[in-house]
């Protein structure tokens, strides 16, 4: 392949990532970080593909203040049981050891599209799942760090879950939990019902 094709080729790529990023409403800075593309590149982007594709008027761009409160995936067991699912997943393809390696500053397109993978299925294995984007991107960078979240095995079952490290007694993972729990059981059901006969 000719230096030309190979640049061609990678910038189609990341107009593919930048894209892919835009529809599950990443942030413009997220999608900087994996693309290198520009903010104004980026901008141009959402418009003229996205806000004018009348197929995803749905999408809207995040702004504000990124996701930064760990609380957010341990608030119930439900919420703590989505952030280990995510969390399992970003084990399986590598993600958090790449990012822990590499940090911020080196992400890849690789990376990013990694990443998509990951929170894609995530959606598809939970599909009534109410977790954004940019708080699964929050959850890898937080267990990347290690600072406050990591994944642990459970003192009960041995199965994988997100952890907070500075809990005073290790505790038990959201299944378990769960199981002793019959009102986190009940909306673990409604969930998957509403999943399964999503409302018309
Ligand atoms: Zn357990």
């Amino acid at each position: 392949m000719r230096v030309t094709d190979h640049r061609y080729s990678r910038d189609l790529d990341r107009h593919h990532l930048a894209l892919r990023m835009i529809r599950h409403e990443a942030r413009t800075c997220t999608i900087r970080s994996c693309t290198t593309l520009t903010d104004d590149r980026i901008r141009k982007l959402y418009r003229s593909y996205v806000a004018s594709n009348p197929a995803t008027h749905e999408v809207r761009r995040k702004r504000g203040k990124s996701p930064r409160r760990i609380a957010y995936f341990l608030r119930n067991a439900s919420a703590h049981l989505e952030a280990s699912l995510l969390a399992g997943l970003f084990t399986a393809v590598g993600l958090i050891e790449d990012e822990s390696a590499r940090g911020p500053a080196q992400r890849s397109l690789e990376f990013g599209a990694l990443f998509c993978d990951a929170f894609e299925t995530y959606q598809c294995l939970w599909r009534s799942g109410r977790m954004s984007f940019e708080h699964a991107w929050f959850l890898l960078t937080a267990l990347a760090s290690g600072e406050d979240l990591k994944v642990d095995r459970c003192p009960v079952c041995s199965g994988a879950f997100v952890r907070d490290t500075l809990a005073l007694a290790p505790g038990r993972c959201p299944l378990c939990r769960m199981k002793t729990d019959t009102r986190g059981i009940r909306r673990l059901l409604a969930d998957r019902r509403i999943a399964a006969n999503p409302p018309a």
